[in-house]
């Protein structure tokens, strides 16, 4: 594998992605170099949907294909948002909508634990019958008021248990590392080096 594709056209997560695989020389390219049409998500899963997205980049693109799929699953609401968090309020997608959607459901509810997930497919080809699959979760809890200027999506609101801060206000380096998104492609950094050797 020297080259793969990422389904994805996010500029921070190509870069995030091109980096960690630097090490094992294996090129990263945008999906929109091959003019990839946009992928159905349908599924009510993540994997589902992440496998889904990988199969139609390498399709599309005759290359090996990695695809994420990520949301944050709130235990009070059964792991709502989960698959729809980018569209938890509705068409056209918008993180305020969605944070003020959230605050609305939790309104007078005391369990507030929450958790983002991550998971990462690659497969070396449309009908590879065994995909690379990384996963990562991130633990926290909701607060009752947005915190903080940075990231994006519903980490104003997400309270990372571990350093008393929310996704908003940490440093993008420290979020990186302990991130969901960061722990699943560090573990699917191990699976394609155990592939490799
Ligand atoms: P996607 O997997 O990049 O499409 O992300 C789906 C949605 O989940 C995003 O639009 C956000 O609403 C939410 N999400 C996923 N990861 C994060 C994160 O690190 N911070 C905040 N929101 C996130």
């Amino acid at each position: 594998m020297k080259k793969i594709v990422i389904a994805s056209s996010n500029p921070g997560k190509l870069r995030e992605i091109g980096q960690l695989l630097e090490p094992l020389a294996i090129e990263v390219l945008p999906q929109s170099d091959f003019e990839v049409p946009e992928a159905e998500e349908p599924y009510f899963t993540f994997i589902e949907n992440a496998l889904a997205k990988a199969r139609h980049a390498s399709l599309h693109s005759g290359l090996p294909a990695l695809a994420d799929d990520s949301g944050i699953c709130v235990d009070a609401l059964q792991g709502a948002p989960g698959v729809y968090s980018a569209r938890f309020a509705g068409e056209p997608k918008s993180d305020a909508r969605n944070n003020e959607k959230l605050l609305q459901a939790l309104e007078g509810v005391e369990d507030r634990h929450a958790h983002y997930y991550c998971v990462m497919v690659l497969v070396r080809n449309p009908e590879d019958p065994q995909p690379l699959i990384a996963q990562g979760i991130w633990q926290g809890e909701i607060l009752q008021a947005p915190r903080g200027e940075g990231g994006f999506g519903y980490d104003p609101l997400f309270l990372d248990a571990k350093t008393g801060k929310t996704g908003a206000e940490l440093p993008m380096d420290i979020k990186n590392r302990i991130s969901h998104r960061g722990h699943a492609l560090r573990d699917m950094l191990h699976l394609i080096e155990k592939l490799q050797s």
